[in-house]
């Protein structure tokens, strides 16, 4: 049985937090999309960690922990990510890296920053992890898989292939020194990974002996390149769907598709992104102050997230387009200090009032239309009883619930792993 966990939004919903939670039932978790541009942020027993490749069962002695075809992978962000968390005294977790797994290497960061640079006050503000050169490449068919470590001929024909392209570029348009392809071929001749297997057919025969597997996705909805908010989106599928390929399970292994979003919207990126539903200015900060674990900052950047409101027009989108089974409502707790909570439940669109979310053309014209809710004012940090949640939090919880269209079955009131409410 499979069941993904997936981002409603912009990313940064709480998704770690739900997948370390439920990693703890499941037998295999898997990373089927993205690279080390995002970070999931876990707070355990062990202490508080940001993961950004690995897969959030890595707490876990009793999983195995997959790195799948899908992402984006870059080794030398995997080798530092395993030693921060020996040096915690996390026990070496299981990990099993694609075959057909393809490289993020230095000429994608590099590109990726000259690109920025060259974009200027345009750029996308992207965290320069090389994601879009990245997947670029994949698609272009001078990407590097993880197998062709194995084969010296074949990837030194390919590294020159892509360093021809890549040379021609970095010279012509971004004005800077080439690339050297043999000695780029002869340090990936250095990676030596235990962890490399075949893990299509391992994943396919862990479900015909019945094990749970979790799909962990990054980053949300309206990041994805198809569906959501073009240009301004990451570069890899985000959504559920994407699982069937970038994992893979096939499309009616999935059972449950857990979207998980804040009881508030935030959302990095650069500036000029549509974020509707945004609040500004003093309330914003303190909502900023007082989100998360440690204020809205990105787990990877420490850039400032920007923060609004709860956008149901956007999240009943992010839940629709992934065929969500149910909804894991993160962060509540964070808005006990309010009087009163708004909700923007519609957009209004030239003059048009609209539930549907529009396309990015229009998305930078809509505003928000706000249905206020009464605040509940008591702290509810740490109740794992949803009947002893205040009444308001419960009508809050409801209404967002019966506007997104899907269940809301978890409420999670805090960020450590068992601070959370099963709604009945
Ligand atoms: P992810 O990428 O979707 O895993 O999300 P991030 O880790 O980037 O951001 C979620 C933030 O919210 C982290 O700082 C979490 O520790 C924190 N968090 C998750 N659930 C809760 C919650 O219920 N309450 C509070 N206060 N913080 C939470």
């Amino acid at each position: 049985m499979v069941k993904a966990i997936v981002g409603a939004n912009w990313g940064d919903e709480g998704k770690g937090k739900i997948t370390d939670l439920m990693a703890e039932a499941s037998d295999i978790v898997v990373r089927f999309q993205g690279g080390a541009n995002a970070g999931h942020t876990i707070i355990n027993d062990y202490g508080r960690f940001a993961l950004h490749t690995l897969p959030s069962g890595v707490f876990y002695a009793h999983i195995t922990n997959v790195i799948g075809n899908g992402v984006a992978l870059d080794m030398q962000k995997i080798t530092s990510e395993l030693r921060h968390l020996a040096e915690a005294g996390v026990p070496t977790p299981n990990l099993m890296i694609s075959d057909r797994a393809q490289l993020l290497l230095p000429y994608h960061i590099l590109q990726d920053t000259y690109e920025e640079e060259r974009l200027g006050g345009h750029a996308f503000g992207s965290t320069k992890s090389g994601i879009a050169p990245f997947y670029s490449d994949k698609y272009a068919k001078i990407g590097i898989q993880v197998c062709d470590l194995f084969d010296p001929p074949r990837l030194r024909e390919h590294v020159e292939r892509a360093v021809e392209v890549k040379n021609i570029l970095f010279q012509t348009l971004y004005h800077k020194p080439p690339i050297n392809a043999e000695a780029l071929f002869r340090e990936l001749l250095e990676i030596i990974s235990p962890y490399v297997g075949d893990t299509v057919t391992y994943l396919h025969q862990a479900l015909q002996n019945g094990k749970s597997i979790l799909l962990e996705g990054q980053l949300g909805a309206m990041k994805d390149p198809d569906l959501g908010m073009v240009p301004m989106t990451t570069s890899s599928h985000t959504l559920a769907g994407f699982g069937c390929v970038g994992a893979p399970v096939p499309p009616t292994a999935i059972h449950d598709v857990i979207c998980v979003t804040k009881a508030y919207s935030s959302c990095v990126g650069a500036q000029t992104e549509p974020f509707v539903s945004e609040l500004l200015g003093e309330a914003g900060a303190e909502l900023r102050r007082r989100g998360g674990d440690q204020g809205e900052f990105g787990a990877t950047t420490g850039r400032p997230r920007r923060v609004g409101w709860f956008d149901t027009v956007a999240t009943r989108y992010g839940c629709m387009v992934q065929g969500a089974t149910e909804v894991a409502l993160t962060c509540l707790d964070v808005l006990s200090y309010l009087d009163e909570i708004p909700v923007c439940t519609a957009y209004e669109v030239d003059g048009q009032v609209t539930k549907s979310f529009p396309v990015p053309a229009l998305l930078s014209r809509a505003k928000p239309i706000f249905t206020t809710l009464p605040g509940w004012k008591s702290d509810i940090r740490g109740i794992t009883d949803y009947q002893a949640l205040p009444a308001n939090a419960k009508a809050y919880v409801d209404f967002i619930s019966q506007e997104i269209q899907t269940p809301i079955k978890m409420v999670s009131t805090g960020p450590k792993r068992h601070e959370i409410a099963l709604h009945p």
